[in-house]
């Protein structure tokens, strides 16, 4: 495989309302593997980062982190999700956003936030196609105890004394 590129192509991305607030869309087709945009910020020390109460931080290593809250850090629109188009890769101490396969006109851009920003602010929340899933099994396994409850009920009440013995058995 080719190298990865580590310098942003000419990508015509768009910052628009998504299903969470904003997000960054991509207006043409971006090839899989390509560099589509970097996440900057402001680098701040272990003890800013330590009262921050910014969601945009991004930890590049035990030394450095970064703040990408400001504006002009287009890739803060890119939203999480739990089965990403996207996936962040650190490079010489900076970050890029990388296109995980191809990505479609019109398609919304996101990545893997990592476990510990999912569990701290998303696991209610996240509403990328695999955690809705998981939450439509979730209801559809809830109906089918309490069905289950339900029936198991009706035969404690119902059913003759045999069948109650039978079902036990
Ligand atoms: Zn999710």
């Amino acid at each position: 495989m080719a190298r990865k590129s580590y310098i942003p192509g000419d990508f015509e991305l768009i910052v628009k309302r998504s299903a969470t607030g904003l997000g960054l869309f991509a207006e043409g087709e971006i090839p899989k593997n390509s560099c589509i945009i970097e996440y900057t910020g402001v680098q701040i020390s272990k003890e800013q980062e330590e009262k921050s109460r910014s969601k945009y931080l991004f930890e590049i290593h035990a030394r450095k982190t970064i703040d990408g809250a400001p504006r002009w850090n287009t890739a803060r629109y890119i939203n999480h999700s739990c089965r990403p188009n996207c996936e962040p890769n650190i490079h010489k101490g900076r970050v890029f956003i990388h296109a995980k396969r191809k990505i479609k006109p019109g398609e919304e851009l996101n990545y893997d936030y990592g476990t510990n920003y999912f569990k701290e602010y998303l696991k209610d929340i996240c509403a990328c196609p695999k955690c809705e899933e998981k939450r439509v099994a979730a209801k559809k396994d809830a109906a089918k105890q309490a069905a289950r409850k339900r029936a198991a009920k009706k035969v404690a009440r119902g059913a003759p004394a045999s069948a109650r013995r039978a079902k036990a058995s």
